[in-house]
């Protein structure tokens, strides 16, 4: 059985109280910990060691959810999957979004794990997601207690795999989020809270809190979101499409489509869906947007399935996810 290694657990009562607990410890000793789901298995396979962890459940601040559909819906960073996939506001106004957070592993996992939790999700890799005894044996990766990429052995940087599920969704629904820090509180788009690298996959610094996701009326909006996984539950997903379209009667106004799974961060596929602007939902023309969102997804041979099977299913994927919101 894989044990957690010692650590100091802080609770902080209060959002100023968390920054100042890590600011104190300092972000290399000290991590936060919101529903424990990614991190502890981690901390088990010793993927990561902290001396101290800052937890973040006593904070009611971060389980509030303000606003409404029609001006936009704040969600509390420390609300649960459970409660995003459920609450009402977001299923009427956010129904991709719900159903993002909906097909996170397993009910017991959605009932602990939060939305920020999700956002802040580590990278994974077959090479890495291994307890420490697995990893000592292949002789260790650099994104933990090694110097190479074992993927990738001619390759500087590591290329661990973005597996959010909720993360692609709110990339193209255009949302923000609120960060507290030592520095005090700003506001970022989703876009910029993450970097192309397995590694250093979150922009923000590491003592800095993500506090709530401000999501943008839902207007006129019809989205979606698709995962591919080997079982239906439990799972990662190793391909998420995440479609987004403001529509004008049946004409496409603006478009998003992210794809989530296939690099270190969500990838974006501007040049296809910008061929949607201005356009109805054809069967030839949800072809010609799926090849294009092809393109871009650069699946590796790091998680489950192969990844030139997870690259075609891309387009698949892409195709059924327009077709769904066309109707067709
Ligand atoms: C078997 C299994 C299956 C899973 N399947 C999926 C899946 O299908 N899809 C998926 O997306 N995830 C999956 N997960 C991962 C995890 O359960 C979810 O991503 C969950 O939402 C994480 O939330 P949490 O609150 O438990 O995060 P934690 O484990 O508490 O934290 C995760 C990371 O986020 C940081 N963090 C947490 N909250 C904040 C915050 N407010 N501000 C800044 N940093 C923060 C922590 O420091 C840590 O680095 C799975 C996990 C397991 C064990
Ligand atoms: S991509 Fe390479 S460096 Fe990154 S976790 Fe996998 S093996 Fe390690």
């Amino acid at each position: 059985m894989l044990r957690l290694p010692p650590f100091t657990y802080l609770s902080p009562r209060s959002l100023t109280e968390a920054v100042t607990m890590i600011a104190n410890q300092g972000p290399q000793d000290a991590m936060l910990v919101a529903g424990g789901t990614d991190l502890y298995p981690n901390m088990k396979r010793r993927q990561f060691e902290p001396k101290t962890l800052v937890g973040l459940r006593q904070l009611r601040a971060l389980r509030e959810l303000t606003g409404n559909a029609r001006d936009g819906l704040t969600i509390g960073a420390g609300l649960t999957l459970t409660h995003v996939s459920q609450q009402r506001d977001m299923v009427a106004g956010y129904p991709a979004l719900a159903t993002a957070a909906g097909l996170v592993s397993t009910p017991q996992l959605r009932n602990m794990g939060t939305i920020g939790g999700n956002l802040c999700v580590d990278t994974r890799c077959n090479y890495y997601n291994q307890s420490y005894e697995w990893r000592k044996a292949v002789n260790f990766c650099m994104k933990k207690d090694g110097d190479i990429c074992l993927v990738a052995p001619g390759s500087s940087r590591c290329w661990a795999v973005s597996s959010s599920d909720t993360a692609p969704m709110l990339w193209s629904l255009g949302a923000s989020v609120r960060l507290a820090g030592p520095k005090g509180e700003r506001v970022i788009p989703i876009s910029a809270l993450y970097r192309d690298d397995g590694i250093q996959y979150l922009s923000k610094q590491p003592g800095e809190v993500v506090t709530a996701i401000v999501l943008p009326p839902a207007d006129v909006w019809r989205s979606t979101y698709l995962k591919l996984r080997r079982r239906g539950s439990i799972d990662f997903p190793i391909l998420g499409v995440a479609v987004a379209l403001r529509m004008d009667g049946e004409t496409v106004r603006e478009a998003a489509i992210t794809l989530g799974a296939v690099a270190s961060q969500p990838r974006p596929t501007p040049a296809a869906a910008a061929l949607l602007v201005g356009q109805r939902l054809t069967p030839d023309l949800i072809d010609s947007v799926a090849d294009a969102a092809f393109k871009p997804s650069k699946p590796l041979d790091n998680t489950d399935l192969t990844h030139p099977y997870r690259k075609k299913m891309t387009r698949v994927f892409v195709a059924r996810a327009l077709r769904q919101l066309a109707g067709l």
